[in-house]
């Protein structure tokens, strides 16, 4: 059988060090997705999820351990490299929204798009039409309500067509309602073949994923009670 898996990390290590201070956020992290499928991420506040998050999307490099985009090691390279391989496979999609202020969605998109330096697969105007924006293509950020944003960002995240998309808590600050639409995007994403990685606490967003993994102290463990199509935690090889 074919192997569809698009997105691995392999015992990821991650330390800081601040003068006689050493913290290890990441203790040998290790997970798989594959084409198709979302994998939730939950665990409390400092077990280490935005760490694993930048390692993955390769804003940051592990201290140990690797990272591959479909059989494409992108940890330990050059931060041009990186870059390069994220804009043209990796969609990131942060809390703090990636959108610049100044610039109208449809600008923000263009500028992802200018990024990978290709032609891109789906236009500024399409991106926006498929999570329901074609009307706001002219409109800044700060003039869009929160579910709106919400969906700017991930049109952002979506520009170059990538085959991993990395979400940090994707709906947090969301309504019910909102939260279901932009659910229903991120599915739909995977269903078009996207390996999709949500980092979350919503138990409505862990329910949309076909898996959920747990992260204590810089380490996997067991997921937490259950969504039913849990499996057991993750592991390498
Ligand atoms: P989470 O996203 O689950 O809240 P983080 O990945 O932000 O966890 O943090 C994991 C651990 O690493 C925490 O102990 C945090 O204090 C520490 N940490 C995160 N970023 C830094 C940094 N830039 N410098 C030092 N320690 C950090």
């Amino acid at each position: 059988m074919a192997d569809e898996t698009v997105l691995t990390a392999r015992e990821l290590y991650r330390f800081y060090r601040a003068g006689e201070e050493e913290t290890l956020a990441l203790r040998g992290v290790s997970l798989r997705v594959s084409r198709g499928e979302t994998l939730a991420v939950v665990g409390p506040s400092g077990s280490g999820k935005s760490t694993l998050l930048a390692c993955l999307a390769g804003l940051d490099e592990p201290s140990g351990g690797e990272v591959r985009v479909g059989g494409v090691r992108i940890s330990h390279r050059p931060e041009t490299e990186r870059a390069r391989m994220r804009a043209r496979h990796i969609g990131v999609l942060l809390q703090t929204r990636n959108l610049l202020p100044h610039m109208s969605i449809r600008d923000n998109i263009r500028l992802a798009q200018r990024a990978a330096a290709r032609r891109p697969v789906a236009s500024a105007q399409e991106l926006l039409a498929q999570v329901d924006l074609a009307e706001r293509a002219r409109a800044l950020p700060r003039q869009l309500s929160g579910g709106e944003l919400a969906r700017a960002g991930l049109a952002v995240a979506l520009a170059n067509s990538p085959d991993v998309l990395l979400a940090d808590e994707p709906t947090g600050e969301l309504d019910g309602t909102t939260e279901q639409v932009v659910l229903t995007l991120l599915r739909d994403r995977a269903a078009r073949g996207c390996a999709v990685l949500i980092v979350t606490h919503s138990a409505e967003a862990v329910c949309a994923a076909d898996r959920v993994i747990g992260l204590e102290d810089g380490r996997t463990v067991s997921a937490p009670a259950a969504p039913e199509r849990q499996e057991a935690h993750d592991v390498s090889g």
